[in-house]
């Protein structure tokens, strides 16, 4: 049998001797991984952090830093934006469903403005700038943009619009190295640090120790090929992140992220998951993926997007992972933009928040019957689909889709278009179902005592949609209340 597949758990009573040993015992030094260490250790508990690599960080600190918040925070204020919890939970219940997770939801957009002062606590920093321009993140230091379609249809007729994707400030941005989610995890680790939190690297949890009582007390690890016995007394963290890179699980959840992970880290294996389900735990949207659509927005939003049919499919100005989710779950991936000669000319001269994606298009003609017949397209397909955003664009208005009038003028020719098939990739949200004290919870509904988890081994507030910053938000949001309830032991 192979490690990996070995995940059931050890029972207490075969161990003699422990190896190390703490109050709260964290598996992953990721975002979740260190809100939970910090609040545990806050609450009085002796808590260790036992990371696979050889430092802190895990996917969040390679992130965009994007983090989804709202209801009014000081961020948002100081920039002359209104929300309310409510409106926020309006919204996130319209996008981030079918099927989410209304409690959690609720109880998110509740906490959100004290979620937000805590990590500025924490020493996150936050720029009192916002970027109100079509883009995955903006160009520079900026710290509030819009990162989930919430200003466009249908969702602006849910919720008034108001921007939630704070990102923490950055010097020197470098996406992938200094960039939201360096900054995001740095001050955060720093605390850690500072308040006590004991970190061991290169060391891998591999299963959970139960006592005779079914109780989690600890984990087994391995170390440099040495099987190590870790003790928690007060209670186990799973923080280990999705399972992205667990081809096998992918093929049985998500068989559509075949071959297409991204924004995640080989370190995603799954692992968390299984060492829980190996207890019974209940599992959460399984089959739920943040979609990445590798386009550049500010091309996006002055062109149409169409299917293999050649027909529009959603409004071009919203959140380009709404695209993704859209392209890659509703059209089979088949998917491109046209766009005429002014309007690529007018995106080409806006600032690129990602030179790679500013490349030329696939195929340019003279006539739409031309550039229909270069793509491969049914004949009067396109035709007919320019034809009637025409029609309605003459007068500024996209009744289909709802795109917003100031991205809405009709097609002209010469045009052009972008061959943007197989441009999609995306990380898995589906995980752990627990509930709003980060328990994790057995098939029967109730929490399995003294096991907790949050971040990407869990579900979270996703399901079938998402917005930029949920991973991070609800990871450390969720982090924090898992770090609290395993230090208090909390009655199960
Ligand atoms: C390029 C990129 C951009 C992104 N942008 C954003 C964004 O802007 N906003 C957003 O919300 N999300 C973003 N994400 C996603 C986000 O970073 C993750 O979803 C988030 O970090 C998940 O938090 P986590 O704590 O579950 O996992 P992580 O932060 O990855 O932490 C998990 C940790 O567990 C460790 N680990 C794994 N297995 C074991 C084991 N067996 N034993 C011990 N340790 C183990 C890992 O090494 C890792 O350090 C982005 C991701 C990437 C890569």
């Amino acid at each position: 049998m192979s490690d990996i597949q070995n995940v059931r758990p050890q029972h207490a009573n075969t161990i003699s001797e422990w190896d190390l040993a703490a109050d709260v015992v964290i598996a992953g030094y990721g975002v979740a991984g260190v809100c939970a260490a910090i609040e545990s250790a806050r609450a009085g508990a002796d808590t260790l952090i036992l990371e696979r690599t050889g430092g802190w960080g895990g996917a969040a600190a390679l992130s965009g830093g994007f983090i989804y918040l709202g209801g009014g925070t000081p961020l948002q204020k100081a920039l002359g934006f209104e929300d309310t919890a409510e409106n926020m939970e309006a919204f996130l219940l319209a996008a981030l469903g079918p099927g989410a997770d209304s409690a959690k939801i609720h109880d998110y957009c509740q906490g959100s403005v004290e979620h937000f002062e805590w990590l500025v606590a924490q020493g996150v920093p936050f720029k009192e700038e916002f970027w109100g321009e079509p883009g995955w993140e903006p160009p520079g230091d900026h710290g509030l943009m819009y990162s989930g379609g919430e200003n466009a249809a249908p969702l602006n007729t849910i919720a008034s619009p108001a921007p939630r994707g704070h990102l923490p400030q950055m010097t020197d941005k470098r996406t992938g190295e200094r960039g939201g989610g360096y900054m995001l995890m740095k001050p955060l680790a720093d605390t850690a640090e500072s308040v006590g939190v004991r970190a061991e690297y290169d060391i891998r949890i591999e299963r959970l120790i139960i006592d005779d009582d079914g109780r989690t007390v600890g984990v087994v690890a391995k170390r440099y090929g040495r099987r190590l016995t870790v003790r928690a007394r007060r209670g186990v963290v799973l923080a280990t992140g999705s399972f992205a890179y667990n081809q096998q699980m992918v093929a049985t959840f998500t068989p559509r992220l075949i071959g297409r992970p991204a924004a995640s880290i080989e370190q995603h294996d799954g692992i968390g998951i299984q060492v829980a389900q190996a207890l019974g735990a209940q599992l959460a949207h399984m089959d739920a993926a943040e979609v990445a659509f590798f386009a550049d927005p500010q091309v996006l939003v002055r062109g149409i997007l169409v299917n293999g049919r050649g027909q529009r499919y959603i409004p071009e100005d919203t959140y380009p992972g709404r695209i993704g989710q859209a392209t890659l779950n509703q059209q089979d991936n088949q998917a491109y933009l046209i766009i005429d000669e002014p309007s690529l000319e007018a995106a080409f001269a806006t600032e690129s928040t990602s030179a790679a994606m500013r490349r030329p298009p696939t195929w340019a003609a003279e006539t739409v019957e031309e550039l229909e017949a270069e793509i491969g397209l049914p004949t009067g397909a396109l035709k007919t689909t320019i034809d009637v955003y025409n029609q309605h664009a003459r007068q500024g208005a996209d009744p289909l889709l709802g795109k917003k009038r100031q991205w809405v003028q009709p097609i002209t020719t010469p045009l052009a278009a972008y061959d943007l098939r197989e441009c999609t990739g995306g990380f898995t949200l589906g995980g752990l179902a627990t509930d709003l004290d980060s328990r994790v919870l057995h098939v029967s509904g109730d929490p399995i005592p003294g096991l907790f988890a949050a971040g990407r081994c869990t579900s979270g507030i996703c399901a079938g949609g998402y917005a930029s910053g949920a991973s991070l938000g609800d990871g450390s949001f969720y982090g924090r209340r898992a770090g609290r309830a395993a230090a208090r032991r909390i009655a199960e």
